[in-house]
């Protein structure tokens, strides 16, 4: 195995062009930066570089690979009160959250530089005298990513730090509404002593042109995206051209389910949490509230009484619990959704109403008398609404919640254990959380069935999504 201890930061890809973007505050509409608008030239310079990084950083030793992602680790622990300024600055969601995201985010780097060591191979018991079978996992190749703007540092390192640590080299796609806390930590990775173009990064707006680049380019060997379905759905038809390994992480209709024997108060706490992360704009949030018709009398108060107290504002003031939606497209499918609802038939008991000056603020939310065939119970809200639905039983609480073709993250509360298991294993979901609206840890696997998507990020199967089995057969000992 080559020795590369001495492997050194270097430059990437620079823009072929001098245009730039703005990025804007969503609180504000105040431009806070702007960065480079990268092309698919740029696009196909980064890949032929990622290829080339590719034979060194592959050949390197875990224990270097390991090292080099510690070190990132802790720069970005270490400047996590600037990159949390800038993620509620770029994202809108307030302070509290954004560090949490840090954590969160840098969890992924550490938890990667502690796997990478453990990508061991087996030995077969052979079949055939004189032969002897093992296989290997290897890294796939060049990967490319593309990332939403909703968790702008942690979507990143899910993907990318097992991808890193497998020993592939990565070009990478921001959201272009949030590419600054990208760029600084890609900034970061570097300083920690990442090589020259082992992690490319592509700033653009022309999202369509470097996507497809991104998912075509016969040199690239996997492409993982967290975003829309439609999306990626499309990804995934243009990448089928050239037989690409496709991990997908796409949008949610979460149903959060509340038993009557369910703690009500703990369900309340519970399903705040989960539905008003970043201003209900995360893809595993309560979507739908489902509740068992003779609890709903006693936890409709509950909700309303803890809900009123949740302060709308700009995220980076102390004591705000819902920032802005990311733009006023945001705003216009919120209220879209709440208008639907109320056309057919159901009730307003919080919220709903945006004061003409509130810009991308919304407030929370909550619809009762919701059924099925409202839009709101279909399709992903994405803002600060709570629409609640009832049902009689079991069964049927079941059946709702399996009416959707999204299957990412399901929730509910019960006191029954026999139910517990029950429901787990009935609901079609890659991620069930019991008794809890919080589901999100680097230890566990993450991701969806259905249309939700394709593979798992997190835990210690993360990082032979970015690897290959090779079976390896000796004959003739
Ligand atoms: P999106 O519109 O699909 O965008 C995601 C990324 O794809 C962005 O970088 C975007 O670039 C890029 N993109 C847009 N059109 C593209 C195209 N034609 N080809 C290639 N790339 C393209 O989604 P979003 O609105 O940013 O994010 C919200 C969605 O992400 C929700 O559905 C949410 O549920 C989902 N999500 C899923 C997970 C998960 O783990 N399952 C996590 C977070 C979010 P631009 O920024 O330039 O448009």
């Amino acid at each position: 195995m080559k020795d590369t201890t001495t492997l050194k930061a270097g430059n990437t890809v620079q823009p072929s062009q001098k245009q730039y973007f703005e990025i804007r505050d969503p609180a504000t509409n105040e431009v806070i930066g702007s960065v480079p608008d990268m092309t698919g030239d740029d696009t196909l310079t980064a890949i032929g570089k990622a290829k080339e990084a590719f034979t060194e950083w592959s050949g390197s030793l875990v224990d270097e690979r390991a090292n080099i992602l510690k070190k990132w680790y802790h720069l970005v622990i270490g400047n996590k009160a600037e990159l949390a300024a800038m993620i509620t600055r770029e994202c809108g969601k307030p302070i509290t959250e954004s560090l949490s995201e840090v954590d969160y985010g840098a969890s992924f780097i550490e938890w990667s530089a502690e796997q990478c060591r453990r990508t061991n191979g087996e030995i077969i018991p052979t079949n055939q005298q004189g032969r002897r079978l093992l296989s290997v996992l290897q890294p796939i190749g060049v990967v490319t990513a593309i990332t939403p703007w909703n968790f702008p540092l942690a979507m990143i390192t899910r993907k990318v730090s097992p991808a890193l640590a497998a020993g592939c080299t990565v070009v990478l796609k921001p959201a272009s509404a949030t590419p600054l806390t990208a760029l600084r930590l890609h900034e970061l990775a570097r300083e920690a002593g990442m090589p020259a173009d082992v992690f490319q990064l592509i700033t653009t707006t022309d999202s369509g042109t470097v996507g497809k680049i991104l998912a075509t380019d016969p040199r690239v060997r996997k492409i993982t995206f967290t975003g829309s379905t439609g999306v990626g759905k499309q990804l995934m038809a243009l990448a089928a051209g050239t037989v690409k390994k496709v991990s997908l992480e796409l949008g949610g209709n979460a149903p959060y389910i509340i038993f009557a024997d369910a703690d009500l108060e703990e369900a309340a706490e519970g399903l705040i949490a989960s539905k008003f992360r970043n201003s209900g704009q995360t893809c595993v949030c309560a979507n739908r509230v489902l509740i068992e018709k003779n609890a709903v009398g006693r936890f409709i108060p509950l909700l309303l009484e803890k809900v009123r107290k949740l302060k709308v504002g700009n995220g980076s003031d102390p004591g705000v619990s819902i920032g802005p939606l990311i733009d006023r497209r945001g705003v216009q499918k919120v209220k879209e959704l709440i208008a639907d609802a109320l056309d057919k038939g159901a009730t307003l008991l919080l919220g709903g109403e945006q004061a003409s000056a509130d810009g991308n603020f919304f407030p929370a939310t909550i619809l009762s008398g919701v059924t099925p065939e409202m839009r709101c119970s279909q399709e992903e809200i994405f803002g600060p609404v709570i629409p609640i639905l009832q049902f009689n039983d079991e069964q049927e609480a079941i059946h709702m919640a399996n009416a959707t073709p999204f299957g990412l993250a399901a929730y509910f509360h019960t006191s029954d254990l026999a139910r517990t298991w029950r429901v787990s294993e009935a609901l079609e979901y890659g991620i069930v959380g019991v008794n809890t609206g919080m589901i999100s840890t680097a230890v566990a696997p993450f991701g969806g069935v259905k249309e939700s998507g394709i593979g798992r990020e997190g835990s210690q199967h993360s990082i032979a999504e970015f690897m290959e089995r090779k079976y390896i057969a000796m004959a003739g000992l």
